[in-house]
């Protein structure tokens, strides 16, 4: 089932009285999700991932725009009849009831013609319960489960009436780094199994990037970049962008255009041609430096991270926005770097250059 989003905007009135005015959680957001995908909504705090996931909800009105779910108008529909999968970050399972119990309640409340026999039921909450493998726990109570598996109780709650579109709200925060690795692959395995449309919010770039089709990056309730997570990686649109995705994170520096170079400090690292001067902001991908005794680029040498293949290492630039930076190159170059400073040059494709007043990216 494919979900357009059509100039989609969300205004709230603002709580502090004393301030006044609205918050524009969500501003026109225009976006056709393909069927079958899995799509990443990706955002920094209160940049309106949550506002947008709950109106294509139901859960929230929207100010202005609308929302459709293939053909249907779904815009004004009560958040039961879209036939949506919800997961929520803390899993909201009912504690008195035993996990069977958990997944067949939305099959329950069905009712008119939707209404499914005794028999049905038990038959789809088993096949949920197997798709998410907790089929060996279903007469357990949720205080009975790890986070994990509590998590997959919920995933399977939701699939159990086969949702056209399922919604993830930041289902993994509430698990710890291990079982984030494993339940992000599980929500992979089962998305790609069910071909369920399934659009997921988070504030972690790496958890989006690993398993989305496509991400969608938001600032301030704007829509920034639509893309494959590679291709949004290898191409940011504006600064924003470049920093929100990648760790350790892009090395930004102050720099001008002039004479048709890109300077950093007296540094030409890279030519402009047909750009005028100005000043810009260049970003420099940790992966993007050669070790390079002719390279243009000094930077004093801070020390070394050693990651066992690679190695980091950590150099300071008056002009950094980061407080260090970060230059990752083969371990087997380790001893090339000594002494208080280090020469590089930069790989073309891994440099970025954007505006000093708009931050959008200047194309080479
Ligand atoms: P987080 O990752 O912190 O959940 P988010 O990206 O999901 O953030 P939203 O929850 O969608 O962000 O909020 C977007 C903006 O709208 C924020 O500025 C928030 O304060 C504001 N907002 C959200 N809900 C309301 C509300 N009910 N009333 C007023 N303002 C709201």
């Amino acid at each position: 089932m494919k979900v357009v989003l059509k100039n989609l905007t969300k205004v709230f009135p603002n709580r502090n009285k004393k301030i006044g005015g609205e918050v524009v959680a969500v501003s026109n957001f225009d976006f056709e999700i393909p069927d079958g995908k899995l799509i990443g909504l990706l955002g920094p705090s209160g940049c309106g991932k949550s506002t947008t996931l709950y109106m294509i909800a139901g859960l929230q009105k929207p100010s202005s725009g609308q929302i459709f779910f293939g053909e249907d108008d779904v815009t004004t529909l009560a958040a039961e009849k879209r036939g949506i999968g919800l997961v929520f970050q803390n899993y909201a399972l009912y504690p008195h009831m035993t996990v069977k119990q958990n997944i067949l309640f939305p099959l329950q409340n069905l009712r008119g013609s939707d209404k499914l026999s005794k028999d049905e039921m038990l038959k789809r909450a088993e096949e949920a319960a197997r798709l998410v493998q907790i089929d060996e726990l279903m007469d357990r109570k949720p205080s009975e489960l790890s986070g994990g598996q509590q998590q997959r109780v919920a995933i399977a709650r939701a699939l159990v009436k086969t949702p056209r579109v399922l919604l993830l709200d930041e289902p993994l925060s509430n698990l710890d780094a291990r079982l984030r690795l494993q339940t992000r692959e599980e929500i992979r395995r089962i998305q790609r199994e069910t071909q369920i449309t399934t659009i997921f919010v988070t504030h972690d770039q790496e958890e989006a990037m690993s398993i989305s089709d496509m991400i969608v990056v938001m600032k301030k309730g704007v829509v920034q970049q639509i893309g494959e997570p590679q291709e949004v990686y290898d191409n940011p649109l504006n600064l924003f962008v470049a920093r929100f995705l990648g760790t350790p994170p892009i090395n930004v520096f102050k720099g001008r255009v002039e004479n048709e170079k890109v300077k950093i400090g007296d540094a030409a690292v890279f030519d402009a041609p047909g750009v005028p001067d100005k000043n810009v902001f260049v970003g420099i991908r940790p992966e993007g430096f050669n070790l390079d005794p002719e390279g243009p680029l000094e930077l004093d040498l801070v020390g070394i991270d050693v990651m066992g293949r690679d190695i980091s290492v950590i150099t300071k630039h008056e002009d950094s926005l980061n407080p260090s930076i970060r230059a990752i190159i083969s371990a087997d170059q380790k001893t090339e770097v000594s002494g208080g400073s280090v020469r590089f040059s930069v790989k073309p494709h891994k440099i970025f250059v954007f505006d000093g007043e708009t931050e959008e990216r200047i194309y080479l």
